[in-house]
């Protein structure tokens, strides 16, 4: 067997012990006689898998009794329309910040359900290179919520403070950043992520969400987009993505065996470290992003010189150090350091970093 060091955005690493133990379940799991893939979602051993599943995620989490998790279909981007339907009753309008191009896609989706929602700071004037900074008195007084992408995967950037809203929800999609160090859950009225960047396979999209936010849906939605029927229905309103589920679970029971999350944070932290460390060291590469929102798991460079960037994404490859080009709108490289990435991994890429900027000198 031969693993390379995966820096895909995701489908991500996940981590191998996690790999290893659903191998080991894969054909028969425990005294069932069947696989996971096989078994009836409202089988006693099912039932077990995912209740297990929302128990250990709201251990490592320290989710308060008031919230609901769900396990949903359909992504995170899924929750772009559903977020604006569940909630946008509350008061009819609903504000965003939009600092990249997923919470770029949130605000157009909650615009295109013909909602009065409203940007109320961008940076997308400067390439989406920093994280706006805003006071409560940006919000408007009667926002149903305030939305916001809470780390941005293309860009590498990641909001430096939890906005204070006041009595307003904030809502983050926290795709790429959820688990990969402890949050106030309580800061927050709902929480969302497409798991297939840093909790398991695709397929499975977490939303977590204030009791008493339930309470405001549209009367004509999807029902399967509307959380408070997901919720009186333990996400089994109808088949739930069973294995990804499972998955999640195998992943969040490697959590707590490492420590959690404040150790899963000690370890991110040191190998986001080691890749910012040497990006300031040197001026071969470029580091485009602002300090302050620098990001812990999506790390993005560039040499400057577009050609290079193709050879170096390219002699990566070919190093067993995988899919570091950066997302194709924005180009360059991106190193996608999620919690399954080993410090290891980190490491090679670094060396690779000084051995390509020797070689391959820029005229
Ligand atoms: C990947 C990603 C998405 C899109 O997720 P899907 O599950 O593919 O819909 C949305 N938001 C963020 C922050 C992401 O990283």
């Amino acid at each position: 067997m031969n693993r390379v060091y995966n820096f895909s955005a995701g489908p991500s690493m996940l981590p191998l012990p996690v790999l290893e133990k659903a191998a080991s379940e894969l054909v028969c799991y425990g005294n069932s006689g069947m696989s996971v893939m096989e078994m009836s979602h409202r089988s006693p051993d099912y039932e077990a898998i995912i209740a297990d599943g929302e128990a250990m995620f709201r251990r490592l989490m320290n989710i308060p009794d008031n919230y609901k998790v769900l396990f949903l279909q359909g992504g995170a981007s899924t929750q772009f329309a559903a977020v604006p339907m569940n909630l946008i009753k509350r008061t009819g309008k609903a504000d965003y910040i939009v600092s990249g191009q997923f919470s770029g896609k949130a605000y157009k989706e909650a615009q295109k359900l013909g909602y009065d929602v409203k940007c109320i700071a961008s940076s997308k004037d400067d390439n989406f290179d920093h994280v706006p900074v805003i006071k409560r008195e940006d919000i408007r007084e009667d926002a149903a919520y305030l939305h916001i992408c809470f780390n941005n995967t293309i860009y590498g950037t990641k909001f430096p403070y939890i906005p204070d809203t006041g009595d307003i929800p904030l809502v983050a999609d926290m795709s790429s950043c959820i688990l990969s160090e402890p949050i106030d859950v309580s800061k927050f009225g709902v929480i969302y992520a497409g798991a297939q960047k840093n909790m398991a396979p695709a397929g499975v999209t977490v939303v977590i969400v204030r009791e008493d936010l339930l309470d405001y849906s549209e009367e004509k939605m999807p029902t399967m987009l509307e959380w408070k029927t997901q919720a009186e229905n333990g996400s089994m309103y109808n088949t739930p993505p069973c294995y990804s589920i499972y998955m999640a679970k195998l992943v969040y029971e490697w959590l707590l065996s490492i420590g959690g999350l404040e150790e899963m944070k000690k370890r991110n932290e040191k190998k986001a470290k080691l890749l910012y460390d040497y990006l300031d060291s040197q001026n071969y590469y470029i580091a485009p992003v602002k300090k302050e929102s620098r990001s812990m798991m999506n790390v993005t460079f560039v040499t400057g010189d577009a050609d290079l960037d193709k050879k170096f994404a390219s002699e990566a490859s070919a190093a067993g150090l995988k899919n570091l080009k950066g997302h194709r709108s924005v180009g360059g490289m991106r190193a996608s350091i999620y919690n399954a990435m080993p410090y290891e991994g980190v490491e090679k890429l670094v060396a690779f970093m000084k051995e390509f900027a020797e070689n391959n000198p820029k005229a």
